[in-house]
């Protein structure tokens, strides 16, 4: 049975056919030109019918993850900060042009479906992904189902703060949210912030920015003293952060995904042991680890739920 995963991105929209096996058979990704409702529904629909088209066994049901808190019982996005969309029926409207059941979730809950599934966290009844981008998604999978909360806004573990009194200040209008201070633009800011120290730098030569994590990461594995001592800020940050999800979860893992995660294991080797060093109280025995689906971790997820009619059902 293939099912349709569709992952709406700020700029784009990225549907897949997804089969049994979690596997994308097949994809079509289209920009979306201006982040109204009516064009990008009708962007939305345009992807879904290419592969729809192509797919030789016809298809049974369509999963999308969407920015934003979304209704999980009628597939109603009701606030999207990316969009300015409040209350817009993207299920009611999808299930009408399509005709089959559809199943509309946020976009780091549908990931954390797709990871758990099918990625790194396939086996496990209690785990956690992160990922470690602009900002930090991420989704909690607690007895072997998703944690939703009580309005489907569970796992908004970016949000919590690490450094409430000396941090830096986050989109959301807090001091010190683990975003802020962990997110691959979190690196980025640790370097800008103590780059006055170290006035023969090369990070910051060029334009503030222009500066990438990547380039943070590289510096700080090939022993530069500005590059390092902005990881070892970071990574001080984020192991804040992962032995307090450790604290509330107690999850058997945590896998990271996202731009900074790409530095294997020179980040991992480096989290795990100050992770470690804070978490006192819980047992130990969590495994961190890389996630492995990347950016197909969504679609994959958004087709997974459609599968199992829900994001919630039990693992199949
Ligand atoms: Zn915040």
């Amino acid at each position: 049975m293939k099912t349709i995963g569709v992952d709406l991105g700020g700029s784009h929209v990225l549907a897949t056919i997804v089969d049994d096996d979690g596997r994308i058979v097949d994809r079509a990704e289209h920009e979306i030109a201006d982040r109204t409702f009516a064009v990008a529904i009708e962007t939305i629909g345009t992807a879904i019918e290419d592969v729809r088209r192509r797919a030789k066994d016809a298809v049974t049901a369509i999963g999308l993850g969407s920015p934003g808190s979304v209704d999980l019982s009628t597939g109603t996005v009701k606030y999207s900060p990316n969009f300015g969309w409040h209350d817009v029926p993207l299920g009611t409207r999808l299930c009408e042009r399509f005709d089959m059941p559809v199943f509309i979730a946020n976009d780091a809950q549908c990931a954390t479906l797709g990871e758990h599934a099918y990625g790194m966290g396939r086996g496990t009844a209690n785990f956690v992904l992160l990922t470690l981008g602009t900002g930090i998604g991420g989704g909690i999978v607690a007895g072997g189902s998703l944690l939703v909360g009580n309005n489907a806004a569970a796992g908004e573990i970016g949000h919590h703060q690490i450094r409430a009194t000396d941090g830096f200040d986050c989109n959301c209008g807090k001091v010190g949210c683990f975003e802020a201070q962990a997110s691959a633009t979190g690196l980025i800011r640790h370097a800008l912030a103590i780059a006055h120290s170290f006035p023969r730098s090369t990070l910051v030569r060029g334009k503030p920015e222009k500066l990438g994590s990547k380039a943070i990461s590289t510096a700080a594995e090939a022993g530069d003293p500005h590059g390092r001592a902005a990881w070892n800020r970071y990574v001080d940050d984020l192991a804040r952060g992962l032995a307090n999800v450790i604290a509330f979860v107690n999850p058997e893992m945590i896998a990271l995904g996202g731009g900074v995660a790409a530095a294997g294991d020179f980040l991992l080797s480096a989290v795990r042991v100050k992770v470690d060093e804070l978490t006192t109280v819980t047992p130990l025995g969590t495994r961190i680890v890389a996630a492995s689906l990347g950016n197909d971790a969504g679609p994959i997820g958004a087709a997974t739920m459609a599968r199992r009619r829900g994001l919630t059902a039990a693992t199949t």
